[in-house]
């Protein structure tokens, strides 16, 4: 059986990202959680021009750099410079422009002296004390130049980069297509949450959580519904999936009884399985095959049918898969950090155990709480509320309350 380390190389290694410019689409700036695909070089200077930092007057710093308190420096105002003003005087000895934080420098000022330095008396601006050369002056160019790159391919964008769009004048962009994500559920005990439990059955939660997760990541899923045990509907809905999507979530009939059909099925569908069952707790069964269609790969997960081995699983290999195959360039694997357990872990040993609970930062710190209740694979009440998974690495028993412990994060990528 692979460990979770072997596995994680050889899964993350199959995902082959989207690709410029086949893979790529126009969208309007303010599209946000999607994937940069081309880099967005400035046209212009940042600032654009020189410009004030304050509210204040313009000066020549020559007139200026002696004046004090009591030695203060007379200026003539000659001008008032609104933001959004070209400036029409070129200031000359004993001259000075009123101006405002964003204002264009008029000629021959070098400096600003900020409004609480100085004193007006109607058309005369009084210096009380002396700026320093060039102070409160912001330059063009001095934070980017015309030509240089302000945003590199295969980023998020958010607020700040969207905001860099909108300051670029770039108001459509290219980024990578949404991934297609198709989700099945597999099991003749299978209902929609709306119909009524005969005895044996159980509501498919898997179909609802995978895709808030998928949704989560701004996919919006293709959902092809409970696919019964029967050998025929599966290879079915299995190839329809392949068919139409880049990635495939399947929940259940990966496992070895007799009605876990998935993996026979791929084999028969011509798929390459690459990952069979995972030395991990929850999560053992666990099949990942790539397929070849219409010239495209599409990778395949069958996913334990446990509810928590199926989410398990999916924060710990397919949600950096998506993210990877979206194009994401940096921070698409998945984030680990180091907290204090504050009770007791227990590991399974032979596999590495994924423990859910809450992490919370104390005094900069994080602390990892354990759930309350039963840590099985079918429990998914007690993942309610939880947003990481302690790990007890193979061979590890016991984490004891106090010891550091490494903690997934789930949710928010
Ligand atoms: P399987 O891997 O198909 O043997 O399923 C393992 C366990 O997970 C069984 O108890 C199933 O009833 C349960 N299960 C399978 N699929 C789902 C699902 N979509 N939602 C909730 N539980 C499921
Ligand atoms: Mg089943």
């Amino acid at each position: 059986m692979l460990s979770v380390k072997d596995a994680e190389t050889i899964i993350f290694n199959l995902v082959q990202p989207l690709q410029y410019p086949q893979d790529t689409e126009v969208v309007d700036l303010s599209s946000e959680n999607r994937i940069l695909a081309t880099p967005i070089t400035s046209q212009l200077d940042f600032p654009h021009w020189d410009n004030s930092a304050m509210d204040g007057y313009a000066v020549r710093y020559a007139d200026v750099q002696q004046a004090t308190k009591d030695k203060p420096v007379y200026l003539e105002i000659v001008e008032e410079i609104q933001g959004g003003y070209q400036p029409q005087s070129n200031i000359q000895q004993g001259q000075a422009a009123r101006i405002f934080t964003g204002a264009v420098m008029p000629k021959g000022a070098d400096t600003v002296v900020m409004q609480e330095e100085s004193r007006r008396e109607s058309d005369r601006v009084i210096i009380l004390n002396a700026p320093k050369y060039q102070e409160f002056v912001r330059h063009q160019g001095s934070y980017y130049q015309a030509g240089s790159q302000l945003l590199p391919v295969g980023i998020r964008l958010n607020a700040p980069e969207i905001a860099v769009l909108a300051a670029v004048q770039c108001p459509r962009v290219n980024v990578y297509r949404k991934p297609k994500i198709a989700i099945l559920s597999t099991g003749d005990e299978l209902v929609t949450p709306n119909q009524p439990l005969k005895p044996g059955q159980i509501v498919d939660s898997n179909q609802y959580a995978l895709a808030a997760l998928v949704r989560q990541m701004g996919i919006e899923p293709l959902i092809m519904g409970i696919i019964p045990d029967d050998k025929e509907a599966l290879q079915q809905a299995i190839d329809s999936s392949i068919s139409h999507a880049d990635i495939v979530l399947s929940s259940g009939g990966v496992s070895v009884g007799e009605y876990d059909y998935v993996e026979k099925i791929i084999t028969h569908l011509q798929g390459q399985i690459h990952v069979h069952a995972v030395a991990m707790k929850p999560g053992k069964p666990l099949t990942v095959t790539t397929f070849k269609r219409n010239n495209r790969p599409v990778l395949y997960f069958g996913l334990p049918g446990n509810p928590v081995s199926a989410l398990v699983t999916f924060w710990r290999f397919v949600q950096p898969a998506i993210a990877k195959l979206s194009g994401v360039v940096d921070g698409w694997q998945p984030q680990f950090v180091n907290a204090v357990a504050t009770r007791d872990l227990h590991g399974a040993g032979k596999r590495e155990t994924y423990l859910w609970g809450k992490l919370s930062l104390v005094d900069g710190m994080y602390q990892f709480h354990l759930a309350g209740g039963n840590h099985s694979s079918g429990n998914l009440i007690n993942l309610a509320q939880t947003n990481a998974l302690a790990v007890i690495r193979l061979g590890e028993n016991l984490i004891a309350a106090g010891d550091a412990v490494k903690v997934l994060k789930i949710g928010n990528y």
